[in-house]
C-alpha cells in the first residue's frame, strides 16, 4: 500500500502528530507534509504540531507547522502521525471532523484510530514506516533529512533494539540524497546547551536506586526548572541517561507540569514492559520506552508505579 492512493482525491489535507513532539514526531510529520505537497501541488496541505525544539530547524519548511487551529474547518483527510487521536492537542477536533481520517504509527499501545489504520508495532519509528508508504524515487533530500531525523531519535542512533534490518536498510537509502547525517545526529542528537547538561546532571546527581538497585528514579520540580530557565524540551535525554546505569533495569524520570501532576517517562532495558505499566495509569509506549502522566505526590506516584514493575521483577 502506497500513502499517494489513500490521498490522490483530496482538495485539503491535514497532518499533525502528538504534543511534546519528538524527533520521531517531527520527522515523520514533517516527512510526509513535505512529500504530499510535492505530490499534491494543487492540494492544500496542512501541518499542525506544538511548537518543536529549535534543533529541528534543520528541518525544511519547519516554520510552516501552525499552531493556531480553526476548528470550524474540515478537511477531506486528516493523518494523524506516531500516535492515536487521545495525544492530538488542539487539532483533535479537525481528527474527528474529517471526510478521512488516517492513522499510521508504531505503538504496541495503540489499537488505530480513525478510517485506516496502519499500526506495525514492530517498526523502529513511524518515520521507517512512512519511508514504505512513500514512492522511493519521489523522495528528496528535504524529505529524506525529515524521515532520517525520526529514524535516528527513536533509535537511539541505530542502536536500541528496535532497530531491524529494514531500518538499516533505509536508513542507508536515506543517507544516499546527500544531506550532511553526521552534523544532524550531532546538533540534533548529542548536542545540549549548558543549563540542559547541568540540569541532567543534578537529576543524575539526586537519583535514588531501590528494588535491589534494579530500579533507579529523579526528578526534576516546577523550581529547578525555574531556576535553570528550562521547559520540558530542555528535559530530553534524562531517563536515557538514567537507565545506562548498570544492573539498573528500570529507569523512571519525572518531571513537574502542575500542582501534584507530573510527566513520567520509563525506560527499561527489556525485563520489564513499560508500556503496559504507562497503560494503567493512562499512558502508553514501547515495551522499552513508555510514558504517562500521574496525578498525585512525586513518592505516592513511585509506589504506584513501583507494584506494577516489582510484580513483572517477582520482586516481593
Ligand atoms: P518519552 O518518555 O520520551 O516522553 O516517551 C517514550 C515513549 O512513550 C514515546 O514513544 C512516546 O510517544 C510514548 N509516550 C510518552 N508519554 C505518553 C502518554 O502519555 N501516552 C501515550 N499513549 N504514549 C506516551
Ligand atoms: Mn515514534
Amino acid at each position: 500500500m502506497k500513502i499517494i492512493d489513500e490521498v490522490k482525491n483530496a482538495a485539503s489535507i491535514a497532518i499533525s502528530g502528538h504534543i511534546r513532539p519528538d524527533g520521531d514526531c517531527v520527522g515523520s510529520v514533517m516527512g510526509l507534509y513535505l512529500y504530499l505537497k510535492k505530490e499534491l501541488p494543487g492540494a492544500e496541505v496542512d501541518v499542525f504540531l506544538e511548537k518543536p525544539a529549535e534543533i529541528f530547524d534543520c528541518i525544511s519548511h519547519i516554520e510552516e507547522i501552525k499552531s493556531e487551529i480553526n476548528t470550524d474547518k474540515i478537511y477531506d483527510v486528516f493523518i494523524v502521525l506516531d500516535c492515536a487521536d487521545d495525544r492530538l492537542g488542539d487539532a483533535g477536533p479537525l481528527f474527528e471532523n474529517a471526510g478521512k481520517r488516517i492513522n499510521i504509527d508504531h505503538h504496541i499501545s495503540n489499537p488505530g484510530c480513525g478510517d485506516v489504520r496502519i499500526v506495525e508495532a514492530d517498526r523502529s519509528s513511524t518515520a521507517e514506516l512512512l519511508y514504505d508508504l512513500m514512492d522511493a524515487d519521489k523522495i528528496d533530500r528535504e524529505i529524506a533529512t525529515a524521515l532520517y531525523i525520526g529514524i535516528i531519535h527513536d533509535t537511539g542512533v541505530l542502536r536500541y533494539s528496535n532497530t531491524s534490518p529494514r531500518t538499516l536498510q533505509v536508513a542507508a537509502e536515506l543517507i544516499k540524497y546527500g544531506f550532511d547525517f553526521s552534523d544532524i545526529i550531532q546538533k540534533t542528537f548529542y548536542e545540549k546547551t549548558y543549563v540542559q547538561t547541568q540540569i541532567m546532571g543534578r537529576a543524575v546527581l539526586e537519583s535514588v536506586r531501590f528494588m535491589n538497585n534494579r530500579c533507579i528514579v529523579s526528578m526534576v520540580s516546577r523550581r529547578m526548572m525555574d531556576f535553570y530557565q528550562v521547559g520540558p524540551k530542555d528535559l530530553e535525554g534524562i531517563v536515557n541517561q538514567l537507565q545506562v546505569v548498570k544492573d539498573v533495569d528500570c529507569a523512571i524520570f519525572m518531571y513537574e507540569t502542575g500542582t501534584l501532576e507530573y510527566k513520567v517517562s520509563l525506560r527499561s532495558n527489556g525485563s520489564v514492559d513499560v508500556a503496559s505499566v504507562a497503560m494503567k495509569f493512562g499512558g502508553g509506549g514501547h515495551v522499552r520506552a513508555a510514558g504517562c502522566t500521574m496525578n498525585g505526590t512525586y513518592h505516592d506516584n513511585i509506589n504506584n508505579l513501583s507494584k506494577g514493575i516489582a510484580e513483572q521483577l517477582n520482586i516481593k
